[in-house]
């Protein structure tokens, strides 16, 4: 359900008339055989695309416009190999609606020592023709990403890449659904906020249902779609004896399979990317939907526990982000914590809706029924599984009341201990950064909240670059943290963000 390839990121170089034709077509030559090489960059999950030269403000401005009504094109990556007077830009830039990155590279590599001469410096102009450019789009306090480097190094292609996906990302969310069956878990704080703001800020739209429009889905499932539904799970998961055909509990995994196919079928109809549930609102539902909320998360599907429309959208973001790359994307809440001589730990899992593309790869997750003790239904079927050991972040926005902020901490995933044979969900352990006394600290002193979205495979960098395309503060707990620096860093920013409105 997501497809990057259908993206479109369009290179645009700006240049002007002084230098002449012949210029000006090496210019235009160079520029596409860089945006080819972008193109076919493994770093870059999205076309580029090469666009015609850019001399005149109307031509840039016509190019800027056509940019916001291309529905493919996400964003431009912008490059100045010559001068391009910035005020040609002003029309054009302030137009603008989609994210950009300004490249600040140069055709060539190296400088050729016995060649160098005064042809060459008309061409190679972009170490200052780029700063000329850098000023107007700061002047214009516009946000976008500069990424300085050769065109050719790996480490240039993946940040443009990797800021690509963020963009994707943001693509994504412009104009999404998310379902919300049910509303809120009553008197929770953090996942509430004001949903109006979020669609103006955001783009997407959160859709309330009543569980029984989801009950009806799950009533109309077939018996055809529910064998199939419970045959992939036997395939698929270690499944407990008591769920398999003939066991005692059967008439469970076939009802867990119902709800699956239910959901399943509902999003689908309604062209969701992203849902909530709650377990305070299951009327006509014989379970709280467990397995079901494991698998459509692997699909791509986002997903936020007690009615958290926010982190739902968030988890829907991070999968576009890491989309084919190694590593998942899960919802998560800090559960419990481990104090420890060896480093201060912290155990996140949640009820049961843990996805399993975090799952530590090559052990088939085990299905099991458990009891839930809370919400007074029948006991879930869910999968249980270690999560994978390695780097992950965890990340959560918060509506503060006159601004959005995302607060994300670098965390390390390490081996459990000991075997957890009562444990009944899927669960990591993690050490954060730099340890949990500031990073916690820090945290709270944030309100960053209890749910999150966990991922290997975003970095701390694309969420930067997503929070600020959608023009919400960032903040970062890692290894570099400090809590008094935290706190003043959270002072400055109220007052920046105030200030920021006016300017
Ligand atoms: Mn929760």
């Amino acid at each position: 359900m997501i497809d990057l390839k259908q993206y479109e990121i369009w290179f645009v170089t700006g240049s002007q008339h002084l230098y002449g034709q012949e210029t000006l077509e090496q210019v235009a030559a160079h520029s596409r055989e860089i945006a080819v090489a972008l193109c076919a960059s493994v770093y870059m999950p999205v076309k580029v695309v090469f666009k015609p030269l850019l001399t005149t403000p109307d031509a840039i401005r016509d190019l800027c416009l056509e940019a916001n009504s291309a529905k493919n094109c996400i964003g431009l990556i912008t490059w100045m190999h010559t001068f391009s007077p910035a005020k040609m830009w002003i029309a054009g830039l302030t137009s603008l609606k989609k994210p950009f990155a300004h490249l600040h590279t140069q055709y060539n590599r190296e400088i050729p020592w016995s060649e160098i001469d005064m042809n060459f410096m008309n061409l190679n102009q972009a170490a200052h023709g780029d700063r000329e450019f850098g000023f107007i789009c700061s002047r214009l306090r516009l946000e976008r990403k500069v990424v300085v480097g050769h065109w050719q190094d790996a480490e240039v292609q993946s940040e443009l890449g990797r800021w690509a996906r963020a963009v994707a990302a943001w693509a994504d969310w412009q104009g999404a659904k998310v379902a919300r069956f049910g509303d809120n878990m009553r008197d929770v704080a953090v996942t509430e906020g004001d949903k109006v703001q979020a669609q103006i800020q955001f783009g997407y739209d959160v859709y309330g249902y009543g569980v029984g429009d989801l009950v009806k889905a799950v009533n109309d499932a077939s018996d055809a779609e529910i064998n199939q539904m419970t045959q992939a799970y036997l395939d698929e998961y270690d499944v407990t004896a008591v769920l398999r055909h003939g066991g005692e509990r059967n008439t469970s995994l076939c009802e867990g399979a119902r709800i699956e196919v239910g959901m399943r079928n509902f999003l689908t109809a309604g062209n969701f990317k992203a849902f909530t549930t709650t377990f305070e609102d299951l009327h006509g539902l014989t379970q709280l939907p467990g397995l079901a909320v494991q698998r459509l998360m692997r699909d791509g599907y986002g997903f936020g526990a007690e009615g958290d429309w926010k982190t739902a959208a968030l988890v829907r973001a991070m999968k576009v982000m890491a989309d084919g790359m190694p590593g998942g994307v899960s919802f998560m809440e800090d559960y419990t914590y481990h104090y420890s001589a060896t480093g201060d730990r912290v155990l996140g899992a949640h009820m049961l809706e843990v996805c399993e593309s975090i799952a530590k790869p090559g052990v088939k997750p085990k299905l099991d029924i458990l009891p839930l003790s809370i919400g007074g239904k029948s006991d879930p079927i869910r999968l249980i599984f270690d999560a994978n050991i390695g780097q992950a972040i965890v990340t959560s926005i918060m509506d503060m009341g006159q601004r959005f902020r995302m607060v994300a901490n670098v965390v390390d995933v390490v081996q459990i201990e000991q075997p957890l044979p009562k444990l009944p969900v899927a669960h990591a352990l993690w050490l954060p950064r730099p340890n949990l006394k500031t990073a916690a600290a820090s945290w709270i002193y944030a309100g960053g909240a209890h749910h999150t979205s966990f991922s290997y495979a975003v970095s701390a960098e694309q969420l930067h670059d997503f929070a600020e395309i959608a023009g919400i503060e960032f903040l970062l707990i890692d290894e570099n943290t400090q809590v008094q620096n935290f706190k003043e860093k959270l002072r400055w920013n109220d007052m920046s963000y105030q200030i920021s409105k006016g300017i």
